[in-house]
């Protein structure tokens, strides 16, 4: 059955929004396979954004992702893994677009997403095809947390 890795991200997180976006994750009707508080790494944080490579904007996406954005630091994020029929196009349906200026307003990219500091903070990271999430997943959980 196929998986998808969603991460809440420091934004979310500082907006107390958790809740909400996994309240309408659930909804998909998928099934929730793995869940953790992650301590984010420059070196984890480098390896997830692997495909950002060479990008001008990818020191500001890292160093978001590490929770140091809008005066805030703290590393952790919440990590989950989904497994279900079509997990990973359902999610990104749910997402929205990744700019959340251009993201539908019923989605949670649109709803809560906004573009400060040079990047966007879109609230939630949800791999874009079966194959990203299989690599996502193996550099967030160990295998015997997947099961
Ligand atoms: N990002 C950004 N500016 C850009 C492109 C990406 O700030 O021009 C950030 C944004 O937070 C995005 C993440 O980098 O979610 C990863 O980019 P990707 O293209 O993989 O988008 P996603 O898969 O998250 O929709
Ligand atoms: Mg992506």
């Amino acid at each position: 059955m196929e998986k998808t890795l969603i991460l809440i991200k420091p934004d979310a997180i500082s907006k107390k929004l958790t809740g909400i976006i996994i309240d309408r994750i659930e909804h998909l009707g998928l099934d929730m396979k793995a869940a953790k508080v992650a301590f984010v790494s420059e070196e984890i944080a480098k390896e997830h954004y692997a495909n950002l490579a060479g990008k001008p904007f990818l020191p500001s996406v890292i160093s978001f992702m590490r929770g140091d954005f809008n005066g805030i630091k703290d590393h952790r994020i919440y990590a989950f893994v989904y497994e279900g029929e079509n997990a990973v196009s359902k999610v990104r349906a749910a997402l929205g677009a990744t700019d959340p200026a251009k993201a539908e307003p019923w989605t949670i990219r649109g709803a809560f997403g906004c573009f400060k500091d040079g990047v966007m903070q879109n609230c939630v990271h949800a791999s874009g095809t079966p194959e990203e999430a299989l690599r996502e997943i193996n550099i967030w959980f160990k295998p015997e947390e997947v099961l």
